[in-house]
């Protein structure tokens, strides 16, 4: 039998349940919801979990997806799911917990008698930290961005190699290989030993139907390749970046955007232009270094130094 929170699967069976983290501003317990899949076959355990930001919801998009495709009497191994880790935020619509206005993906490993989002990372970490492997599913919160996957634990971690070959095999066509800030679910459960990574699934506001289908496809490409389903998977090369250069407007305005998301940037070709609200042009910002237009802000409108787009830099494949 296996157990999260009032889940609990004896092999060939699925389970929902809700795993107990404390009590509404109303007295009310709450729990995040929950799902054990028990493989009819011995293996390895995966936990998945989404919404660790609250307004990240492409995540709960592919599990939503996912968990009803998953068939116990075909799987070896366990896979482990929280659907919505950021409860607060998620019931207001916003990043961060309105409870304690922190960033979840910062509070890992978390603390069992910290903030109202350590404790909630600690009870998601204990069950993450059962597993052989982890995917995080994030995106790039309501910016536009391109759908890739995030390597955070850094080039000299022991894990990286692991990281780098999950991540390949999720296989969103692009990689970003940086050292992530201290917090991180993939900054943390590496130190534990386990491979994990963190699928950023494009930026929308709500959900995309075309970054849910990446989500979807990476999970069973990494169901099979492991082992918790029969199959084969094309595991196809990746276009790394290993950071980013940052544009912010010189001026305040509109912004238009000469690039797309995806497509490669030369040293000096233009990137955005700013025009006041005449469409007199009164700005053009162009590349520092080469790359790949990667992310870029949702609305138009910019106030001087306001954040514009990313390039990802150091490209290479692998
Ligand atoms: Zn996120």
């Amino acid at each position: 039998m296996t157990t999260l929170g009032t889940a609990s699967a004896a092999p060939g069976e699925i389970d929902t349940g809700r795993l107990a983290v404390g009590e509404t501003r109303d007295g009310s317990q709450f729990g995040l919801p929950v799902a054990v899949i028990n493989g009819a076959n011995e293996g390895e355990t995966l936990y998945m979990q989404a919404v660790s930001d609250g307004d990240e919801l492409n995540g709960l998009g592919v599990i939503k997806r996912v968990v009803p495709q998953l068939a116990p009497e075909e799987l070896s191994g366990t896979i482990l799911v929280a659907g919505l880790v950021n409860y607060h935020a998620f019931q207001v619509a916003e990043h961060r917990s309105p409870i304690d206005d922190t960033k979840m993906n910062r509070a890992f490993p978390g603390n069992e008698s910290g903030t109202s989002s350590e404790r909630i990372a600690a009870a998601v970490f204990e069950a993450a930290s059962r597993a052989d492997l982890i995917l995080d599913l994030h995106q790039g919160s309501t910016s536009r961005m391109i759908n890739e996957t995030r390597v955070r634990c850094g080039k000299r971690h022991r894990l990286h190699d692991d990281c780098l070959e999950l991540a390949k095999v999720f296989g969103c066509g692009h990689i970003l290989d940086q050292k992530g800030p201290d917090g991180q679910l993939a900054r943390a459960a590496p130190d534990e030993g386990i491979p994990t990574i963190d699928p950023e699934l494009g930026g929308c506001v709500g959900w995309d139907e075309e970054s849910i289908q990446y989500g979807v496809d990476g999970v069973f490409n990494v169901l099979r390749y492991y082992g918790f389903l029969d199959g084969v998977v094309q595991v196809e090369p990746q276009t790394r970046a290993t950071g980013f250069d940052r544009y912010g407007a010189p001026n305040g305005g509109i912004v238009t955007f000469k690039k797309d998301l995806g497509e490669e940037v030369s040293p000096g070709e233009t990137l955005f232009e700013v025009t006041d609200v005449f469409g007199t042009l009164k700005a053009e910002v162009t590349a520092d270094r080469s790359g790949i237009f990667w992310r870029s802000r949702r609305l138009p409108q910019v106030a001087t130094g306001e954040y514009v787009c990313s390039v990802g830099i150091d490209i290479d494949e692998y």
